[in-house]
């Protein structure tokens, strides 16, 4: 598994420099990118290495999926009708305190197949619940990534505002993950934040103070909708990005959800504090949110990935879905073609989320030094028959379908299309108990057919 092989395609999509090889090929060996160049000198040069790719294909850095949610892997294709606070009360709430480490493992399990299906190497993740049980809920996550091969930056999406939640369960939940994460080849912890409106002051500087000393950096969401800056300051007098930087919460590295919402001096403040921050296009449009101003956080030298956020405001786990619908709410947004390029979205999907993270040294693009995550566009597929531009080709064109072969850490975790490490059809099988039961504990049965007796 750890041999190393050579990945060829008629183009190699690198971001970074050279932007592109063609008749290219990565060298992978022990989980590292070694070589990148043209493939005929690196077959010469290793006659040995199996090859895999072909002379059609496109061959592209893994995409980083900048934001999401496992906690909603069970509830994709319902409750459509809200906009975020009512979609929260109406049914995220209600299932937060019924989630257990169970659904955490098989929606992972679910929602990570169709990431890795539609080229995701690395996924951040949020995992929303409400630690009421016996059993730490979060360490399932972990353990379906491991059993999946993704690559993972794992948090639990704490709040102690909800009835029955209490301080003391939420640091729990936090350590159980923590610790699973630090024995897992794949994940790394970081604290997670749902809102600052979810949590009390006190959980809030705990919260700080694990993400700064403890070195694991923090995940959080922050002006996803114009109310939830206008809440917080009527409550703190400030913004909620006023209140992360006047907190302390930037002195770590921080991945903000959305910053749809921003005033100037909260863009300033994201700038300044190097906050990196995760655009989820099909989410927005879904709750209808807004849209993120990616022209001025771009002018502002930010940080910027694409997510698909949680099954339950993105019902599709689809980054190449995302990656198209980052370009196209820009251009209808702001009346201009020229908004978005398919080359921007495709950088902020690789390289521009990997910085977002504070990964950009170890992945995100396709150079020597760097793990092994790459994708094989297919070439034969019909959508990619005719590949006038590379860059056009993957954004515009490419589907799940496109997606050939992925490698994690220099491990083949979807050959053929298909991902080769768990059976797909029994996860799907295990998810449909494990959804009608939740929906079903969590009293939303009149929302679902499925759950419905
Ligand atoms: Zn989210």
């Amino acid at each position: 598994m750890n041999g190393a092989v050579l990945i060829r395609g008629r183009h190699v999509l690198t971001s970074a420099t050279p932007e592109s090889v063609t008749d290219g090929a990565v060298r992978l060996s022990a989980g590292r990118i070694t070589h990148v160049g043209a493939y005929r000198e690196l077959a010469a040069r290793f006659p040995d290495d199996p090859v895999h790719g072909g002379p059609n294909d496109i061959v592209t850095p893994g995409f980083v999926n900048a934001h999401g949610h496992f906690s909603e892997a069970l509830l994709a294709g319902m409750a459509e009708q809200y906009e975020l606070d009512g979609w929260i009360r109406e049914l995220i709430a209600p299932v937060a305190p019924h989630l257990r480490r169970e659904d955490a493992y098989v929606g992972t399990l679910l929602a990570g197949i169709q990431m890795l299906r539609s080229g995701v190497t690395l996924v951040n993740d949020m995992f929303v619940c409400d630690p009421v049980g016996p059993e730490p809920v979060t360490p399932g996550v972990v353990q379906a990534l491991d059993e999946l091969g993704l690559r993972g930056v794992v948090a639990f999406g704490a709040g102690d505002a909800r009835p029955g939640v209490e301080k003391a369960a939420v640091i729990r939940e936090h350590e159980a993950l923590e610790k699973a994460a630090a024995v897992s080849r794949l994940c790394r912890f970081r604290v997670g934040i749902t809102v600052v409106a979810a949590q009390s002051p006190e959980l809030f500087d705990q919260s700080v103070r694990m993400a700064v000393d403890g070195g694991h950096g923090a995940h959080i969401h922050l002006h996803e909708v114009r109310e939830e800056a206008a809440g917080v300051r009527a409550r703190h007098g400030l913004s909620a990005v006023e209140y992360c930087a006047d907190r302390g919460l930037f002195d770590a590295p921080v991945l903000a959800a959305h910053c749809v919402w921003n005033s100037r001096r909260d863009l300033a403040l994201l700038a300044d504090h190097g906050v990196g921050v995760a655009h989820n296009p099909v989410a927005n449009m879904v709750l209808g949110s807004g849209v993120c101003p990616l022209p001025e956080l771009g002018a502002l030298g930010v940080d910027v990935g694409i997510g698909v956020d949680g099954a339950a405001s993105n019902d599709r786990q689809d980054m190449t879905e995302a990656v198209k619908t980052a370009v196209l709410l820009q251009r209808v947004h702001h009346l201009r073609a020229s908004a978005l390029s398919a080359r921007d979205a495709f950088r902020m999907a690789t390289i521009g989320g990997a910085r977002a993270l504070n990964m950009g040294a170890e992945v995100g693009s396709l150079e020597p030094g760097k793990a092994a995550d790459v994708v094989v566009f297919d070439g034969e597929s019909p959508a990619l028959a005719n590949v006038h531009d590379p860059v056009q080709s993957v954004v515009y064109c490419a589907g799940p379908r496109e997606v050939k072969e992925v490698w994690v850490d220099g491990r083949p975790v979807v050959v053929g299309g298909e991902v080769t490490s768990v059976r797909t059809a029994d996860a799907v099988a295990r998810s449909r108990e494990a959804a009608v039961s939740l929906v079903r504990r969590a009293g939303l049965a009149d929302l679902s057919l499925l759950a419905r007796v």
